[in-house]
């Protein structure tokens, strides 16, 4: 039997917002699956929403990123925070299980009932990570987490639309990663709200840190705008990481007094209502396209009886 009519989504989203991890994972699995559930997961969820601070972490393979979550975590944890953490990978075909075993590093966290740590999978989605991201996310924050973590493998474009859902990004570099311009690559100068050299143990921790805010400066803001912190840390030992949480912390501040926030998160409902209309497009022109009106009027214009756009309007009439 097809499991998605066998789910009470009233008692799972109870269940979920109880903090129950399986539920709260269960649902998750929904959005993975893009489930037809999900218009009714969703309603049900939205009254619970708008208390979690969304977090991004993004940076390219290596630079320290799980290392750095899992270090954010025991800060937030030692803060009273419950925190969830959404690994997004845009290029990994499997789905939450097989990635969370090799997230070796977050293991000390496991047992905590106050932690949530979540590997989502996204290539192959109709409506992609801008799609599935703020589904997910919508989930745990209405699971009640104070903090949730989106960390995602920088490959290009996956990191800067989840800096789009981020209330607050973090960009991670570190030395020894390539050449020194990693920096400019990918538009990263322009998604961080903050910036971390991770590493600082390493040889070339100053240096990225120095070309890094001589590139920052060639894109100064204006007065009043928010002024982007370099920081450093040694996320292997947690060095560092307090300043970053401080740093998050002056960051939700400025976000709440400029009005950046509500700003924010228009432009988050803005880019989730675009990718649901543009999926629901999409599904419903892969069934204009198996439909057999299609042929018959691919028929007709390879006859010369009728002219293409006679036949584009009379398929989208349909
Ligand atoms: P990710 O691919 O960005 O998630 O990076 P990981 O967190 O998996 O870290 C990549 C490697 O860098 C691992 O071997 C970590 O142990 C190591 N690493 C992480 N943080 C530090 C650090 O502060 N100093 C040093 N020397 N190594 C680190």
């Amino acid at each position: 039997m097809n499991r998605r009519f066998t789910i009470a989504v009233p008692e799972l989203v109870e269940k979920a917002r109880s903090g129950d991890p399986r539920s709260i994972g269960r649902l998750i699995s929904l959005v993975e699956e893009a489930s037809p559930l999900l218009r009714e997961v969703t309603q049900a969820l939205i009254p619970h929403t708008g208390h979690a601070r969304v977090v991004g972490i993004t940076g390219a393979p290596g630079v320290g990123k799980s290392t750095s979550t899992s270090a954010l975590v025991t800060a937030l944890r030692a803060q009273g925070k419950r925190v969830a953490v959404l690994a997004v990978d845009p290029s990994s075909p499997f789905s939450g299980g097989a990635l969370l075993g090799d997230r070796i590093r977050m293991s000390e966290h496991v047992l905590d009932r106050d932690v949530f740590i979540r590997s989502m999978a996204s290539r192959g989605h109709l409506g992609g990570l801008s799609w599935s991201t703020p589904q997910a996310i919508r989930v745990l924050d209405a699971a009640g987490f104070d903090v949730v973590l989106v960390e995602t493998v920088g490959v290009g474009q996956s990191e800067v639309e989840v800096a789009g859902l981020a209330d607050s990004t973090i960009v991670l570099l570190a030395p020894g990663m390539g050449d020194g311009i990693q920096a400019a690559k990918a538009g990263i100068l322009e998604i961080g709200d903050l910036y971390v050299v991770n590493k600082a143990d390493r040889e070339g921790a100053h240096t990225v840190r120095r070309e890094l805010r001589g590139a920052l400066a060639l894109s100064a803001r204006a007065e009043g705008a928010w002024q982007r912190p370099v920081l450093m840390t040694t996320a292997q030992d947690g060095g560092g990481v307090v300043e970053v949480v401080a740093a998050l912390d002056e960051h939700a501040a400025w976000l709440q007094s400029s009005g950046e926030l509500v700003a924010r998160r228009r432009r988050r409902a803005r880019e989730e209502v675009e990718a649901i209309a543009v999926a629901t497009l999409r599904a419903r022109w892969a069934q204009l396209r198996e439909a057999s009106l299609l042929d018959s009027l691919a028929g007709d214009v390879a006859d010369r009886e009728l002219d293409p756009y006679a036949a584009a309007d009379q398929l989208l009439a349909t």
